[in-house]
């Protein structure tokens, strides 16, 4: 239909012409289709490759022309030498297309082939595979998805990866923690019980180590109990805008009395206004944590000192103390699950070793950062930094 109102608009046919071209237009196109279907059924027939099917698609293209060329010529008796003349330049444009066709093909097999390969390398669990096809097109877009898709289950498998290792990690060390004390006390009882020990001092003495291994038990498992509350976010934090600097002094007078009676003095210096979101309760652990430690290992007469201070994004918040420090093969483990350094594992109190592991879950959990280090002039000193609030001053 198109071309027939092409015909009448430009070559001004009159209507008999008209008639026969859209008759001859009708049949041609019958059977191109015709044809069309027989050649793509054939493609489909079997397992070809693409391109086969594209240079089948050039040929078809290429009969369909010669063929109502030829029946043209026919009708309009166009001398044998000027049809000659046309069928070679048709032949020769026919040889062009195939040629480019099989260029265009090869191309597109090659980039399917990188594809396939790249997925095959995939299944046999090579996950660094990444595919290039260059060939600007949907099959780059399907290369991209590919190399995304899979960037994405590498990111996946190593996240599951060290979940699990960390999951392994901690059963080995809560089962080690666990055991210990369970041991020591199962030893006592089958000596007490077993008529072994029967004087009333050593008995007396059992007891007492019993009682300091129960106390540390039970804190063990509350310590691990909120950590795992923290981790699987069960409870959720109760943020609001608050004053650092409130929520530190608050803290800080809790543990006074027991640092008085230690001869301890805990001073708090530095920036009053902190503008920050924090949930204080949640947030007053971390600061009791940090001075429990502090207490723990510092000497009769000194002092602990805690700063406030801030930067143009942080609340700084710096917790030091004057005892031996922490040994720098320690360092890089204190807030790992159970880690206790050695000092610690053979002091009276026998810390849980989740108290700073406690602390930097909390202090993740509300944006910040917190590190561990040594004091120059000796003692332990731990940074906290927390997002500031600028908006709400
Ligand atoms: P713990 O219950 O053993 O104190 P933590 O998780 O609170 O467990 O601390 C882990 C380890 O970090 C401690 O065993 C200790 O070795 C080290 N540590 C923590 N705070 C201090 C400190 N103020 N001075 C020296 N070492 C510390």
């Amino acid at each position: 239909m198109a071309v027939a109102l092409l015909a009448i608009a430009w070559l001004s046919m009159p209507a008999a012409d008209i008639t026969l071209l859209a008759l001859y237009l009708t049949v041609s196109a019958c059977v191109s289709l015709g044809v069309s279907i027989v050649a793509y059924r054939f493609s489909e027939a079997r397992k070809r490759s693409i391109q086969t099917k594209l240079l089948l698609a050039h040929l078809l293209g290429a009969f369909v022309l010669v063929a109502n060329i030829l029946v043209t010529a026919r009708l309009m008796f166009i001398s044998s030498h000027d049809l000659g003349l046309l069928l070679i330049l048709l032949a020769f444009s026919a040889l062009c297309s195939l040629a480019f066709g099989s260029a265009v093909a090869r191309r597109l097999t090659g980039a399917v082939a990188h594809l396939s390969e790249g997925a095959r390398r995939v299944s046999t669990g090579d996950w660094t595979t990444r595919v290039e096809v260059g060939t600007n097109d949907e099959l780059t877009e399907l290369a991209d998805s590919f190399n995304d898709m899979v960037g994405r289950v590498n990111a996946t498998n190593d996240a599951r990866e060290k979940a699990e290792r960390a999951r392994r990690e901690l059963v080995i060390a809560i089962s080690h923690d666990l055991r210990t004390p369970l041991t020591a006390m199962r030893a006592m009882l089958e000596a007490m019980s077993d008529g072994l020990v029967s004087d009333p001092a050593t008995i007396a003495r059992y007891h007492d180590v019993m009682r300091g291994q129960v106390d540390l038990l039970s804190r063990q498992i509350d310590d691990l109990f909120e950590l795992s509350h923290i981790d699987s976010g069960q409870i959720p934090f109760d943020f609001r805008d608050g004053n650092l600097g409130a929520v530190v002094r608050d803290a800080v007078e809790g543990i006074a009395m027991s640092a008085a009676r230690r001869g301890v003095r805990v001073s708090v210096c530095g920036e009053d206004a902190l503008p920050v979101r924090i949930d204080p309760v949640r947030f007053s652990r971390v600061i009791q944590n940090l001075l429990d430690n502090a207490l723990q290992h510092a000497p009769r007469d000194s002092e602990i000192r805690v700063s406030l201070a801030r930067t143009q994004e942080s609340a700084i918040l710096t917790v030091r103390d004057h005892g031996d420090g922490i040994e720098a093969a320690d360092l890089p483990h204190v807030f790992e699950r159970f880690f206790r350094g050695e000092r610690s594992r053979s002091r009276e109190r026998g810390g849980t070793g989740l108290g700073l592991a406690i602390a930097q879950a909390i202090v993740v959990a509300h944006g910040g950062t917190i590190e561990a280090g040594n004091a120059t002039g000796g003692g332990a000193e731990f940074i906290v930094r927390l997002p500031v609030r600028w908006s709400d001053q």
